[in-house]
């Protein structure tokens, strides 16, 4: 059926990055099928940590500054729509978050990376500095670190229901989500573009390219390169607790139903998604430190995943120079970035254009000549 059936668009890949984006298409009238590998496959978006991040993002690249505090903006649009759509409940919260920081050394370096990046948002972006004293008072219990900053453009949301929500609306909307369907080729048939997969051949006049780190395979059928690699991050989950995590931060925060994430770690470790007992430790001796009661704290769960990261670890869009009609997307904030995917990226795709705000993101940036 889905072969027979004339689709405006394929999304291959369903992450979070390619969920986000079917969504957009199928909001603009564009009937879309995502085509999703195996179970087994590499999933950043089931394993990771839920943030809705801007601090710290971009200081050294205002274009993703921008991109990640238009993302934020408009994530209460996203949840309120997939809400109104599906009834899908996302746990967002967005009242701030908080880099806690061990030493006077990490505080200040956070501090001058933060301030740059104020200016250039021309103050758009907002922080505050806290010490030890002040951070204490918004976050009763916390120990003894140098102290913190604060930005209220933060916040978290649950992962897992945000990809329900996505696919509950793509299907609303007509459009199809098929799993255990790899694609292995993708090749231009007069207007439309066609993939091919061990389930046959599916065509569209417009295709998305959003298989993580399986974008590095497929890119070069669109004449691009995506020089993407893993990176390996460690979570760990505690039982469910009473509330004592009031702002999420970078590597504690309490979800809804009330068990604490820990993380989570930066690894180079290949495609290797196995949890180790050393990076466990460094994290949990780390959340100790910054929140001690967290000691009497049983860990429940814990697992690692794959980033999908480019070579400067932003974002990387493009479309094809080889096939009209054809996108390749990939980022390591698939969360942070759903928003600005679904509502903003979308529509350029669906336009057959990426607007002058994401030409810094395609890779061309990184054709730097020896000279
Ligand atoms: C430990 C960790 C913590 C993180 N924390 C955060 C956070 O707090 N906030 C945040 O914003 N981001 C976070 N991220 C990043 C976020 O999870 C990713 O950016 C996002 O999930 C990437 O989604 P994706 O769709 O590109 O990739 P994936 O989720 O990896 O999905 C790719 C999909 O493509 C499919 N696929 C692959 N090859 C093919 C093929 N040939 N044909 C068809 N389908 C294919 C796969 O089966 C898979 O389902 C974190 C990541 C990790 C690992």
């Amino acid at each position: 059926m889905e072969q027979q059936r004339n689709w405006d668009s394929i999304v291959v890949g369903g992450g979070l990055v390619g969920l986000a984006i079917a969504y957009g298409l199928g909001r603009l009238g564009r009937s879309c099928l995502v085509l999703d590998a195996g179970d087994l496959d590499f999933r950043a978006a089931r394993g990771n940590f839920g943030l809705v991040w801007v601090q710290g993002k971009g200081s050294g690249f205002p274009p993703y500054a921008d991109w990640s505090m238009s993302s934020s903006r408009s994530w209460p649009d996203l949840a309120a729509m997939l809400h109104e759509q599906t009834g899908a409940a996302l746990a967002l919260e967005q009242k701030g978050g908080l880099d806690v920081c061990l030493t006077e050394d990490e505080l200040s370096t956070r501090i001058a990376e933060l301030t740059t990046l104020s200016q250039h948002q021309n103050g758009r972006f907002q922080f505050q500095a806290l010490d030890r004293q002040a951070l204490a008072e918004i976050q009763p219990g916390i120990g003894e670190v140098a102290g913190a900053t604060w930005s209220p453009h933060d916040g978290h949301v649950s992962p897992l229901y945000l990809m329900r929500g996505l696919h509950d609306a793509i299907h609303h909307q007509s459009g199809y989500v098929k799993t255990s369907c790899p694609v292995t080729a993708i090749t231009q048939t007069g207007v439309d573009i066609q993939v091919t997969t061990p389930d046959g051949h599916f065509t569209a006049p417009r295709l998305v390219l959003a298989a993580g780190l399986g974008n590095r395979a497929l890119a070069p059928f669109l004449g691009l390169e995506q020089a993407i690699r893993p990176q390996r991050g460690q979570i760990m989950v505690t039982e469910k607790l009473p509330l004592q995590i009031r702002y999420p931060m970078v590597t504690l925060r309490q979800t809804a139903e009330g068990s604490i994430m820990i993380g989570d770690s930066h690894e180079d470790a290949g495609l290797d998604v196995s949890s180790t007992r050393p990076v466990m430790a460094e994290i949990a001796s780390r959340a100790q430190r910054i929140l001690p009661s967290l000691s009497d704290a049983k860990i429940i769960r814990s697992w690692a995943a794959l980033r999908v990261m480019s070579p400067d670890g932003y974002p990387i869009y493009d479309q094809s120079p080889n096939i009209a009609g054809a996108f390749a997307v990939t980022c390591h904030s698939g969360v942070t970035l759903a928003a600005a995917h679904a509502l903003d990226l979308a529509r350029c795709i669906h336009d057959g254009y990426l607007g002058p705000h994401l030409t810094a993101f395609s890779e061309r940036r990184f054709d730097v000549s020896p000279a």
